[in-house]
């Protein structure tokens, strides 16, 4: 770091000082004896002013260049830059921390360097002062919040889109699984009933044949909408795959998760299908096989049992429902 020392006032022009972030509002003479104490700096781009892992010992007033301020790693896309006027490093320097991020000069830049002991004397001094890191201090606050605010919203997302069956809206297989393994230990442990039913499209592959695919994905998206409409706000309802669907229906003795899956069946063979005009489309019609908790029984005894009852329905002439024994 090539360093030239320059005594204050020569440092910058009332014009440059009245531009200074941390200076604003403060009488230039209120405060010289402090300022004639500090240095000047001149830093060439591409040279670290501020790392993660080294102390610092000043704040850094930038009178003249551009700063880009990283937060993983030197040559991560930066996170903000800092412009004329602004400063860096009072975080660490109050703290008496290493610096949160990394600060490296974009342009040739001209920096007033004010060491710790120059900082308090000016706090001590000056209540402008005061005020205005107040508002440097705060403006950094929202700025991390809006980044961990960004991240969780980001990582929300990604959750979210994991777990979803982007044809329906519906949740997919994989979280289905985790969702009814909590729910068989909860229901075990409280001793309530559970009920899981596995339904199929009656001869989808003929539907889509006679129909076309788009036709088959309306269908589709059509039986997501009724088995979000038919289910009650407990019950977990998802894409198993293709055209197959699975609902998790907690704390529900038998003859109400057969009342739940006869209601879905009448409505399915009733309901109007349209295309993505509005069209109407050929109805469809669904098999259900269900099964019951039964003790110690597994996500996957529960599965098999239901898709050996749908195996039954489909058998049976299928638009039936038909319960595990
Ligand atoms: P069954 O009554 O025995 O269930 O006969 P099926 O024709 O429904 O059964 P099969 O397993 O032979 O065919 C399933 C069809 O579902 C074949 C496949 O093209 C269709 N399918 C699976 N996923 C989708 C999808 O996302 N969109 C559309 N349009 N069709 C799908
Ligand atoms: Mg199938
Ligand atoms: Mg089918």
């Amino acid at each position: 770091m090539s360093e030239h020392t320059t005594n204050h006032p020569a440092f910058c022009t009332p014009e440059t000082f009245s531009e200074i972030t941390l200076f604003s509002g403060v009488g230039h003479e209120s405060i010289a004896s402090i300022l004639e104490r500090c240095t000047t700096e001149t830093i060439e781009p591409g040279e670290v002013l501020l790392s993660p892992g080294q102390d610092n010992t000043a704040v850094f007033v930038l009178l003249e260049g551009l700063l880009s301020v990283h937060l993983e790693g030197e040559d991560g896309e930066p996170f903000t830059w800092i412009e004329r006027g602004g400063c860096v490093g009072e975080m660490s320097l109050i703290e008496g921390k290493q610096p949160s991020a990394s600060v490296i000069a974009e342009t040739p830049s001209r920096l007033l360097k004010i060491d710790q002991e120059s900082l308090w004397a000016l706090i001590t001094m000056s209540h402008a002062i005061c005020r205005n890191l107040l508002f440097v201090l705060s403006h950094r606050m929202r700025a991390s919040n809006r980044v961990i605010l960004e991240g969780s919203i980001k990582q929300r997302l990604l959750e979210q889109t994991a777990r979803t069956d982007p044809l329906t809206g519906l949740y997919n297989r994989r979280w289905l699984d985790e969702v009814l393994e909590r729910q068989l230990g909860r229901c075990r442990q409280s001793g309530k009933p559970l009920g899981f039913m596995l339904l199929d499209v009656d001869h989808f592959k003929e539907y889509n044949d006679n129909n076309g695919h788009l036709a088959g994905d309306a269908a589709l998206i059509a039986l997501g909408k009724l088995l979000d409409e038919h289910i009650r706000p407990g019950d977990v309802a998802a894409r198993y795959g293709g055209e197959e669907f699975g609902v998790i229906l907690p704390n529900t003795p038998l003859y109400q998760a057969e009342r739940i899956a006869e209601r879905l069946r009448k409505a399915v063979e009733v309901a109007t299908i349209r295309d993505v005009d509005g069209n109407p489309l050929p109805r469809i019609s669904i098999s259900i096989g269900l099964s019951m908790q039964e003790p110690r029984a597994t996500v996957q005894d529960l599965t098999m049992r239901a898709d050996a009852a749908l195996y039954e329905a489909k058998k049976e002439g299928r638009n039936c429902l038909r319960t595990a024994l």
